[in-house]
């Protein structure tokens, strides 16, 4: 199943990218809010592996108050299904969070003592997380605070945890991965991830779906996107839906209630149509309805303001069937739209002259809009750690048969970039000088440039041959989808016609993006794994996988000077590359059989593609990017906080006027939400 949502495709720039109580903090971040309104920051605290951002809505002041009004009633529908993306990523993740958070305001012990402060990190990775597994790397954070003093903090508050939850968060061996994807393991017996009942296999699973799937549909629905599969009375599986009257119908109610809230505010009919059948879809959860509303959604290209909201993307199941709820609302960045508007004006041409086989080209690429845009809320699986492009819908013969949207999210690539301005990533890891003025020189607009074509064009290319089921390609269908739309976005950045529509400014700009792709594919990108383990995250397989194929291919080449290679200067090892244009031709070969394998749902070139380049890690190299890292003193994963919406209302309960704050720490904005947007039980069984 295509997967479409990218976290940054360069990680290298996403580097360049005591007691007080809840009043406490909420009042604090009021004064601070003034402070920091005259002087934005776009870094804010670390903890952990994390450093977390803000980000700016550009331009929020010149909309109109029903604009804005709009948008306020959005976010609140984004905020509402906070405790939904919780839930679904383990069974144990609400009752954690409620407990640690309890901790967290009332602990009357030493509020400066280490525990308390392990206990603090503890609870804003989970916060960061949506629970108690890495975000990215999927494994279960081990606490720096003993058992011991949990029971005892939890005695003297008064607090009963069930004792089934200990385990989960002491003892390693229990739900140890969130997503586990190993080659072999049962996939569902061996993920904590909470879209399947405890002690359903993944063979019974993917019999259930099989069985379901209607052979022959040309326009089949997503099945088992909007459900958790659990076992009936009579130990037959059936799907628990998650709609108003269903399962997590609690918080959905509250998110109806607000995109209601939000109709009348629309600027546009057919915004307001959109709205009303995502509704429909929410009361009904007809994955027909969902269908509908996509295609609806991706028509209405003219709205300014735009949202997403609603179970989306499926990377945290293994079998990539069940969709994460996640929400953000937008608007258009009208001047830099200029740009994705001449790419998607020209997306024939690039389909028709792209390296691919023609049998598997689109004929006639239909309906790609895109757009960047100023990200206003980032909510479920979106909020902290956020995608900067996204590419929707996901279903296939919605996108074959109507296109897709896709957007940029400028405020969120800007805010990486001037956070990681003077980071010293460059100078310990890119080879010369030279490499380094063409980053400088052409890095930023390179990077914008990659993720347009990746998600405008990369995504929406290609065909399935008519006879290839969407699925066949299970666990690897994600990363495979990923290195096709990078492999697009590269070959396509080194192309005369970039400079022709006045995209890059000559034929030099794209090498800034060949370097750092390689560099951060083949070696920078490890220091976001742990020593031993394997790479696991879809987008973190694609990149190694065209790196390290791309290099492997290059060296056996019979030519005196390999286009590319790792070389190693006083005990470091860098990327070199020698020859851009064979490169280039290397991208477009792998393009093409990575085409060929997803038209054909070649399943066991997939797997050995990804197996053979993806997955494991030199242990030597591993250790040695590790250590030049550390000595940077960084943090490898960021996220944001948002900014704080304030409406003004006159005596009739009328919105008069919204406004925005940005101080709110990321502590104080995760206890607000817990308080203001907690709509589930703590057990939803
Ligand atoms: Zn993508």
């Amino acid at each position: 199943m295509p997967l479409r949502v990218c976290s940054n495709p360069h990680f290298y720039h996403l580097m360049k990218r005591k007691l007080l109580t809840m009043a406490l903090t909420l009042s604090a971040f009021a004064t601070a809010a003034e402070a920091i309104a005259d002087d934005f920051k776009y870094t804010d605290e670390r903890f952990a592996d994390i450093q977390m951002l803000r980000y700016k809505v550009e331009g929020f002041e010149r909309l109109t108050l029903r604009q804005k009004t709009f948008i306020y009633h959005l976010s609140e529908a984004a905020l509402a299904g906070r405790d939904i993306f919780f839930d679904q990523n383990g069974r144990y993740n609400l009752r954690i969070r409620h407990m640690l958070e309890t901790v967290y305001t009332d602990y009357r012990g030493d509020r400066n003592g280490k525990d308390f402060a392990a206990l603090a990190t503890y609870l804003k990775r989970v916060w960061f997380s949506g629970g108690i597994h890495h975000h990215y790397g999927c494994e279960k954070f081990h606490p720096d605070f003993s058992e011991a003093w949990l029971r005892k903090t939890l005695a003297d508050l008064n607090y009963t945890l069930d004792e089934e939850i200990y385990p989960v968060i002491f003892d390693p061996a229990v739900m140890p991965m969130r997503v586990n994807q190993r080659d072999g393991d049962d996939l569902i017996l061996t993920s904590a991830c909470n879209y399947y009942a405890p002690g359903i296999t993944q063979a019974e699973a993917e019999d259930f779906y099989t069985r379901r799937k209607a052979p022959g549909d040309p326009r089949p629905v997503m099945t088992g996107l909007n459900s958790r599969l659990v076992r009936g009375r009579f130990g037959f599986l059936e799907e628990n839906v998650w709609r108003v009257g269903g399962l997590y119908g609690s918080a959905i109610e509250r998110i109806v209630e607000h995109l209601e809230a939000a109709i009348p505010f629309a600027d546009r009919e057919e915004q307001k149509a959109v709205i009303r059948k995502l509704v429909e879809y929410y009361r009904t959860g007809d994955l027909r309805t969902f269908d509908h509303y996509s295609i609806l959604w991706l028509k209405d290209t003219e709205s300014l303001i735009d949202f997403v909201n609603g179970f989306t993307e499926s990377y945290g199941d293994p079998l990539g069937l069940k969709a994460s709820w996640e929400s953000i609302v937008n608007f258009k960045d009208l001047a830099a739209t200029e740009r994705t508007l001449k790419l998607s004006e020209n997306a024939q041409w690039f389909e028709d002259n792209s390296p691919v086989d023609s049998i598997f080209k689109k004929p006639e690429v239909k309906g790609i809009s895109a757009k960047v845009i100023t990200a206003a809320i980032l909510a479920g699986d979106l909020y902290p750690a956020t995608a900067i492009g996204i590419n929707l819908p996901n279903s296939d013969w919605v996108r074959r048969d109507f296109g897709s949207k896709s957007v940029t999210i400028a405020n969120l690539t800007s805010a990486y970039a001037k956070a990681a301005h003077g980071s010293g990533m460059d100078e310990e890891f890119v080879i010369d000088d030279d490499t380094r003025k063409l980053i400088a020189d052409y890095g930023d607009i390179c990077d914008d440039l990659h993720t347009d074509l990746h998600e405008c064009l990369g995504h929406g290319s290609g065909r399935l041959l008519p006879e290839t089921d969407p699925d066949s390609l299970r666990s690897y269908g994600s990363t495979i989808e990923e290195a096709r739309a990078d492999l697009f976005a590269l070959y396509y950045l080194a192309d005369p016609k970039l400079v022709e529509l006045g995209l890059t400014p000559n034929l030099e700009a794209h090498k800034a993006s060949y370097y750092t792709y390689l560099q951060n594919g083949a070696l920078t990108q490890l220091v976001r794994i742990k020593p031993g383990a394997d790479i696991e995250e879809a987008h973190m397989r694609n990149r190694a996988l065209i790196a390290r194929w791309v290099l492997e291919q290059a060296k056996s080449k019979k030519t005196s000077q390999p286009a590319a290679e790792l070389v190693t200067q006083a005990g470091k090892t860098y990327v070199r590359i020698n020859d851009y244009a064979e490169l280039r031709y290397l991208f477009g070969t792998l393009l093409r059989e990575i085409q060929r394998i997803k038209s054909e749902g070649d399943y066991a070139a997939a797997r050995s593609l990804v197996e053979d380049y993806a997955v494991k890690i030199d242990a030597d190299l591993h250790r040695e990017i590790l250590e030049r890292y550390r000595r940077l003193d960084l943090s490898p994963y960021k996220g944001f906080i948002n900014p704080v919406y304030h409406a003004r209302r006159d005596a009739q309960g009328n919105i008069v006027d919204v406004s925005i704050t940005y101080g709110e720490a990321f502590d104080a904005q995760n206890l607000r939400y817990s308080r203001d947007y907690h709509f589930l039980p703590l057990i939803n069984d």
